[in-house]
C-alpha cells in the first residue's frame, strides 16, 4: 500500500469515506423504519436500595430488534438517532411506553427513563411527558427522568426553565453518568436533581488496591445526601464492589450483581415475585461482558 504513494491513499481514504457515508444513510433509514414499524423495544433494569435490598424501581433501556443485523445496543444508534433529528421521536416513544408499561406495575414502583440533550431542548418535552403521564394513569412521581451533565453546556435559559416545567409536572430527575462530564457543583445548585447516578467508571477498579474511586465515591454521596439527593452506583458486578459502594454511602445500585436488564414479560414475571432482591454476584472476578 505504502508504494501506491499520496494518491492511492487519497482514492482508499475517499472511497473509505463514501462507504462510511453510506452505512450511515442506510442505518439512519433502518432507524426510521424501526421506529415505525415496532422494532424497538424498552428493557429493564432493576434499581435497588441498600436500606432493604428491595427494588424501588427500574432503568427503562432502549433495544433495536433489527431485522438482519439482529439486536443494536442503544450506544450504537443513539449518535445517529440524534444527527438524523429522530431522537426526539425514539425519546417520545420510549415515555409513552415506558409510562404504559408502569401502570402495570406495583404502584410504589419507578421507571427512569433516559432524555437526550437535544429531546431536553425542545419545547414540547413538558407537553409530552404530561400526556404520557396521564394517558398511562400513573402518578407523576413515579416516573424520573435521566439526564447527563452536557444539557449544561448550552446554559441559557431556556435550561432553567425546562428543570421548572419539570418539577412543576412533578417527576423526578436525575443526574445520569456523574463524574464522567465536567461535573461541576454549580449544576448541583443550579437544578433540583432527586438523585444522583454515579457512573459505573467509578465502580469498575474501585476494589482496586490504592484506587481512588472509593474516596470520590463517598465525596459524592456525602455531597448528595446533605443536598437530599439519592445516590445510585451504577454497573456494580461483583460483591466485592457492592460491600464498596454501600460502605461509601450509596443508597441504591443498579448492576449485573442484581439483575441485567429484562424484557418487559420477564420484569413483570419478577415483579409477582416481589420486590425483594439477592445479589448474586462472583465474590471478586468481574463478570464477562
Ligand atoms: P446509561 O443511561 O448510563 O445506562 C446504563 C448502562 O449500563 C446500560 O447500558 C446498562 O445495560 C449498563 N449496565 C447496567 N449494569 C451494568 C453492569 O453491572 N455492568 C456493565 N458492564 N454494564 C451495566 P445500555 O443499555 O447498553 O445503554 C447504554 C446507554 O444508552 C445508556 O447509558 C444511555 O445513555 C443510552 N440509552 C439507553 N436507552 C436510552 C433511551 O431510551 N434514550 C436515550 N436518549 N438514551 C438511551
Ligand atoms: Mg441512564
Ligand atoms: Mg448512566
Ligand atoms: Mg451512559
Amino acid at each position: 500500500a505504502a508504494k501506491d504513494g499520496g494518491r492511492g491513499r487519497y482514492h482508499f481514504y475517499s472511497n473509505d469515506l463514501h462507504a462510511e457515508a453510506e452505512a450511515r444513510a442506510q442505518l439512519e433509514e433502518d432507524l426510521r423504519d424501526a421506529i415505525t414499524k415496532g422494532d424497538m423495544e424498552l428493557f429493564y433494569q432493576p434499581v435497588v436500595s441498600m436500606e432493604n435490598e428491595q427494588i424501588t424501581g427500574f432503568e427503562a433501556l432502549l433495544r433495536w430488534q433489527h431485522p438482519v443485523k439482529g439486536w443494536i445496543p442503544p450506544d450504537r444508534f443513539i449518535g445517529t438517532a440524534e444527527d438524523a433529528g429522530l431522537i426526539t421521536q425514539l425519546g417520545e416513544w420510549a415515555l409513552r411506553t415506558a409510562c404504559m408499561d408502569l401502570a402495570c406495575m406495583p404502584p410504589e414502583v419507578r421507571v427512569a427513563v433516559n432524555v437526550s440533550p437535544l429531546q431536553f431542548s425542545s419545547p414540547q418535552l413538558p407537553a409530552v411527558v404530561t400526556q404520557a403521564i396521564a394517558r398511562a394513569g400513573i402518578r407523576p412521581d413515579q416516573l424520573e427522568l435521566e439526564i447527563t451533565e452536557s444539557v449544561f453546556l448550552s446554559d441559557d435559559e431556556g435550561t432553567e426553565a425546562m428543570f421548572k416545567a419539570l418539577k412543576r409536572i412533578g417527576v423526578r430527575l436525575a443526574l445520569d453518568d456523574f463524574g464522567t462530564g465536567y461535573s461541576s457543583l454549580g449544576y448541583l445548585k443550579k437544578a433540583p436533581f432527586d438523585k444522583i447516578k454515579i457512573d459505573q467508571s467509578f465502580v469498575h477498579g474501585a476494589t482496586q488496591p490504592g484506587s481512588r474511586n472509593g474516596a470520590i465515591i463517598a465525596s459524592i454521596t456525602s455531597l448528595a445526601k446533605a443536598l437530599g439527593m439519592e445516590t445510585t452506583a451504577e454497573g456494580v458486578e461483583t460483591m466485592d464492589e457492592l460491600e464498596l459502594v454501600r460502605r461509601h454511602g450509596c443508597s441504591h445500585v443498579q448492576g449485573y450483581i442484581y439483575e441485567r436488564p429484562l424484557t418487559k414479560e420477564a420484569t413483570l414475571a419478577r415483579l409477582k415475585q416481589g420486590l425483594q432482591a439477592e445479589a448474586k454476584g462472583p465474590r471478586s472476578a468481574r463478570a464477562p461482558r
